[in-house]
C-alpha cells in the first residue's frame, strides 16, 4: 500500500501477452465451446448485450413479457430487459446475501413470467436446483447469469450449461476480456436457432465501436499490470471517491442505450489465445483465494462469501459480508483509496439506483446486503503483506 503508482485491480482480470495480438486462426467460438462443452457459443458485444440478445429471442418464443431478477446484481440487468420491450421485475435477495430469496421469487412468478435471471455474482454458485424447480413449476425460462463466472462448477457441471441459457461477460474486470464481450449458449436447439436469428436481426456491425473497442484492448495490454493500474484505474477511482460520486467510481452508472454491434475478427482471436491460459490462471486464483478466505474467517465478524458443497466458484474477488454498515465504511475509508485492491461491488439495491423504475420496491435484504458488502480483490498481484495489512484493518474497524 506505501508503493507510488503500484496498484493492483480491483477483479482478478486475465492479462494479455503481446502475442495474443498476432494473427492467427484460432476462433473465440470454437475455443470457448470446447471449454464450455457446448456445441455452439455465440459471440455478442458484452455480457448486458448477451442478456439482451437472449432474452429478445426467448421473448418470439412465445407472449410472455416479465423478467424477474435479483434485487442486488448489475444495473446494466434490467436495462438489458428494457431494451427489449420487457418488463424487469426486482425479487429480493436471501437474508445475507445475493441469491433470490425462494419464497419471494415463488410469489413474484405467474403466468405472465418468460424468464428467471438466477445471478452467480462474484463467481459464487447461484442455488440453481430450487430455483430451476420454481422456473418449471411456472413454465418460465431460465437464464443464468455467468457474467462474473465463466468456468464455475455448480455440482460438477459448468454454470451457465445448466439453465435454458446462459450467458457470460468478457467485459474489462470479469476475468477473460476482449474490451467489451459476451457469449451466449442454449441447451436447446429451437433456443439456439432462435438466439441465432435475432443476432442476425438486431446486431449491426458498426465499424466506429469496434475500433474504440480494438484500441481498448490494446491500452487493456498496455496498462494492466501494477504501474499501468495505478494511472489508469487508480487516479480517477480516486478522484471519484474525492468527489463523493461512489456510483461513478465503481462504473455502476451504467447507460439505457448501451453498445451493440458485432465484435470483429481480430479482437476474437486475441480472446480465443488468452483462454487457452484461462484455466492455469483460475487455478492459481482459487488457490490464493482459499488460504486468504481462511484467513478473513479468522476475524469475528467477518463473513466471506463461500459455495455450498459440491459446487466450485471462480475468484476474481473475495465479496466480504461485514457485521454493520458503520464496519463497512470504516474499514473502506481507509482502504478504498489505498491502492489496496479493496473496493465495492455494486453501490446499491437495484430499487435504490436513481435511473432505474424500481423506487417504489421494497428488497430490505438486498439493501442490506448492499450497505454491509466490500471487496477485496483475487488479483495476484495483492501480495501477501498487503493482504495481512487488509485483515489487520477488518479486525479494527470491527474491534
Ligand atoms: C458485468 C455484469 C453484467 C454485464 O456484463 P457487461 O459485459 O459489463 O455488459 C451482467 N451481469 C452481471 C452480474 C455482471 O457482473
Amino acid at each position: 500500500m506505501a508503493h507510488l503508482f503500484h496498484e493492483p485491480p480491483p477483479t482478478a482480470g486475465l492479462p494479455l501477452s503481446m502475442l495474443d495480438f498476432l494473427p492467427s486462426k484460432t476462433s473465440l467460438e470454437e475455443g470457448l465451446a470446447v471449454f464450455l462443452q457446448q456445441e455452439c457459443v455465440q459471440i455478442e458485444s458484452s455480457g448486458t448485450a448477451a442478456i439482451m440478445v437472449a432474452l429478445a429471442a426467448l421473448k418470439c418464443l412465445g407472449n410472455r413479457r416479465s423478467v424477474i431478477i435479483p434485487a442486488y446484481t448489475c444495473p446494466f440487468v434490467p436495462l438489458a430487459i428494457l431494451r427489449c420491450g420487457l418488463k424487469p421485475i426486482i425479487c429480493d435477495t436471501k437474508k445475507n446475501h445475493f441469491d433470490f430469496c425462494l419464497t419471494s421469487l415463488e410469489a413474484a412468478c405467474n403466468k405472465d413470467t418468460l424468464a428467471i435471471i438466477p445471478t452467480h455474482l462474484g463467481g459464487r454458485v447461484a442455488d440453481l436446483a430450487n430455483i430451476m424447480k420454481i422456473a418449471q413449476q411456472f413454465g418460465a425460462y431460465v437464464v443464468e447469469d455467468a457474467a462474473q463466472a465463466l468456468g464455475a462448477r455448480w455440482q460438477g457441471q459448468l454454470v451457465g450449461t445448466l439453465g435454458d441459457v446462459g450467458c457470460y461477460s468478457l467485459g474489462v474486470g470479469k476475468g477473460l476480456t476482449i474490451y467489451g464481450g459476451g457469449a451466449v449458449i442454449a441447451r436447446k436447439s429451437e433456443v439456439r436457432k432462435a438466439l441465432q436469428t435475432t443476432h442476425s436481426e438486431i446486431v449491426p456491425f458498426k465499424l466506429t465501436w469496434e475500433i474504440q473497442r480494438l484500441l481498448g484492448l490494446i491500452g487493456y495490454y498496455v496498462f494492466y499490470r501494477p504501474l499501468g493500474l495505478g494511472l489508469v484505474f487508480g487516479i480517477p477511482l480516486r478522484k471519484n471517491l474525492q468527489q463523493g460520486k461512489l456510483i461513478e467510481a465503481v462504473g455502476d452508472d451504467c447507460l439505457a442505450d448501451f453498445p451493440v454491434h458485432h465484435v470483429g475478427r481480430w479482437r476474437k482471436a486475441i480472446g480465443a489465445k488468452a483462454l487457452k491460459r484461462l484455466p492455469d490462471f483460475h487455478d492459481a486464483g482459487r488457490k490464493q483465494a482459499l488460504s486468504r478466505k481462511a484467513q478473513l474467517r479468522k476475524i469475528l465478524g467477518v463473513n466471506v462469501m463461500d459455495d455450498t458443497e459440491g459446487d466450485i466458484g471462480t475468484w476474481p474477488y473475495l465479496l466480504v459480508l461485514m457485521p454493520t454498515q458503520q464496519s463497512r465504511d470504516a474499514a473502506l475509508a481507509q482502504l478504498w483509496s489505498a491502492k489496496s485492491g479493496v473496493g465495492r461491488l455494486f453501490i446499491h439495491a437495484l430499487s435504490d439506483y436513481d435511473y432505474l423504475p424500481f423506487s417504489e420496491v421494497k428488497a430490505p435484504n438486498a439493501q442490506d446486503f448492499a450497505a454491509r458488502t466490500l471487496t477485496i480483490t483475487n488479483s495476484p498481484w495483492l501480495d501477501e503483506e498487503d493482504f495481512l495489512k487488509i485483515c489487520e484493518v477488518l479486525e479494527r474497524v470491527i474491534g
